[in-house]
């Protein structure tokens, strides 16, 4: 490929739309063009860039022995209806009717295909297992769509489904799948953590986030930095604090605390820390009360609580929910609860005594609550939203919270979607069985994203080689020069060749405007052929990842380039 005929036009200013670096860079570099608010074209560039990590994702999908199959992208909603998921999508889900006026949707995912068409064609325990994926287009209509390829309303997906006979073979399936991503990942050149994540409220199976870290990243993880702790941070459960050891109980008093509704005015009042108070958070969890009880300077996980009580629905009080069972809000306390109330701590309150809490009347709080004495709790779980510098579970270090963008993520479904399709196969036994799935995802564009935003520098974007859009530019510095046009053809001739995916940068441009493009699009190697160098028998070379520059004979600068390129990170 030739840069004077490439349809790349890079851009010199940093775009006004773009807020992170991927999404500059992107634009800036020539690999993408926006056309409406998270729907972009991709450009030669940025389709080159595409197909390489495509091309890595098939290859690994392949080897883990599914076959790869590509179904249609518009998509009949009755399924979608069947499996509940038209409502729960919500306005993610891109809607439209055919000229029938028949509903349908653009696929965000395909579960509701895939699992009919296994179910019509393999139909026996002898066909299984199975695992089918495709690399498509998917279509949610996010509500904030933004950062570029980050997240977009069309964006590029390998899906893969696993079918099997029963939980074992799942999880087996799960596993094949679980190294496949970390080869993906690994060969994109990806620094990134697996985090087994929440299980949630509707998927309730074992599922693992493949995280790309990166400081732009909408997605938390906590670790360790002694490196035995990783984990979402909406599963993440702090080591609970030692117990304070035999205290002097202090009598329960009240007292006055004008105007104090909130933990931070009552420290002020009193001028005793927050983690001293006793924070009483209430829920309704399918219409009982629920009480949760944690230290002041904490939060309540509201998902762990759910998890708690799943499937029964759990929302926080509204105002009604205080007055009808006369309790006042911002002074609950838990020596008034309502009898039915269910009382839950976090293990951090057992260790506690001595408390300040709501006093159950306005403007009014007690000192020296303690439990037994003045409140009974039900049972200690782990309830608090884990923060940076809680002690790890493992070895006490402070952990750290770090951002990351989810890149893959895959589940064990078991019966979630076979069950509402009526997907079975006939056991040997001859009895109907549900196949036992998973699914597996992969973000090709927002990989492309997540490369950028953990590969670049002040001059634009570092490839890795492996989905670099070209490994090597031979930038012509002098293209009035014929004894260095000569020399440039010849060595982007013999790197061709030699298999390289090359590009000559061949452009009637300054010296100087090649090199900052060639920087900013990031090709792993320069070979810089010059009028200076070619009258000295010599060309530069630059390692884009390093800035090491080096020179080589002209003779042998293919070579040279060729053994560069297999330092590239
Ligand atoms: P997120 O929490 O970021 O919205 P998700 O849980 O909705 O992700 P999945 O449904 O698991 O994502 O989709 C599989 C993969 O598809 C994700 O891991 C991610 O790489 C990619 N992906 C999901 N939504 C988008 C998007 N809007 N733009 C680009 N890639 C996306
Ligand atoms: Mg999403």
């Amino acid at each position: 490929m030739r840069a004077s005929t490439l349809f790349a036009r890079t851009l010199r200013e940093d775009p006004a739309e773009a807020e992170v670096p991927s999404h500059v860079l992107l634009l800036r570099g020539a690999f993408i063009r926006p056309v409406m608010s998270g729907v972009f074209t991709a450009l030669p560039l940025g389709l080159r860039v595409l197909r390489k990590i495509e091309g890595i994702i098939r290859e690994e999908m392949d080897a883990s022995g599914a076959q790869e199959v590509r179904m249609p992208i518009v998509l009949p909603a009755e399924s979608w209806r069947a499996t509940g998921r038209y409502e729960a999508y919500g306005d993610t889900l891109f809607k439209l009717r055919d000229r029938h006026g028949r509903e349908m949707v653009l696929g965000p995912t395909q579960e509701e295909v895939v699992t009919p068409l296994v179910a019509g064609d393999l139909s026996s325990y002898r066909d299984l297992p199975v695992s089918v994926y495709q690399i498509e287009w998917k279509y949610r209509d996010e509500y904030r769509p933004r950062f570029g390829l980050l997240r977009g309303r069309e964006f590029l997906m390998k899906d893969a489904y696993s079918f099997d006979r029963d939980e074992e073979g799942m999880h087996a399936s799960y596993a094949v799948m679980m190294d496949a991503y970390r080869r993906i990942f690994d060969r994109c050149g990806l620094t990134y953590v697996v985090v087994e994540a929440d299980p949630g409220t509707i998927g309730g199976g074992t599922n693992h986030e493949f995280m790309a870290i990166a400081e732009v990243g909408e997605d938390l993880y906590v670790t360790c930095p002694n490196g035995d702790y990783l984990a979402d941070t909406e599963a993440a459960t702090p080591r609970a604090p030692e117990p304070v050891g035999e205290l002097d109980l202090e009598p329960m008093v009240e007292i006055d605390t004008p105007g104090a509704g909130t933990i931070a005015e009552v420290v002020e009042q009193l001028g005793r820390p927050a983690s001293r108070m006793l924070k009483v958070v209430m829920f309704d969890a399918g219409g009982s009360p629920v009480a949760a009880l944690v230290p002041g300077d904490r939060e309540v996980n509201e998902v762990k609580l759910e998890r708690r009580f799943f499937p029964t629905p759990v929302r926080r009080f509204e105002d009604g929910d205080f007055e009808r069972l006369g309790l006042v809000k911002g002074f609950v306390g838990p020596h008034g609860l309502p009898a039915d109330a269910v009382v839950l701590a976090d293990h951090a309150v057992a260790g506690g005594a001595n408390w300040v809490t709501g006093a159950n009347a306005h403007d009014r709080h007690v000192t020296g609550a303690n439990v037994g004495r003045d409140f009974s709790v039900g049972g200690y779980t782990d309830l608090v939203q884990i923060v940076e510098g809680d002690p790890c579970p493992e070895c006490g270090e402070p952990l750290r919270i770090e951002r990351s963008i989810v890149v893959g993520h895959i589940f064990e479904l078991g019966t979630k979607y076979s069950a509402p399709l009526a997907a079975t196969f006939v056991e040997e036994d001859g009895t109907d069985v549900l196949y036992q799935m998973g699914c597996y995802g992969v973000g090709l564009s927002r990989i492309m994203a997540a490369a950028v935003e953990q590969r670049h520098d002040e001059q634009g974007i570092v490839w890795s080689k492996t989905i670099a859009p070209f490994e090597v530019v031979v930038v012509l510095a002098n293209a009035d020069d014929d004894r260095a046009v000569v020399e440039a053809e010849r060595i982007y001739a013999e790197l061709r060749e030699r298999g390289v995916d090359v590009l000559l940068d061949d452009r009637d441009e300054r010296a100087g405007v090649k090199f900052a493009d060639a920087d900013l699009i990031g090709y792993p190697v320069q070979v810089v052929v010059g009028k200076r160098g070619v009258e000295a028998g010599t060309v530069d070379l630059k390692l884009r990842s390093t800035g090491e520059r080096s020179q080589a004979p002209l003779a042998v600068a293919a070579t040279a380039a060729l053994d560069l390129l297999a330092t590239a990170p």
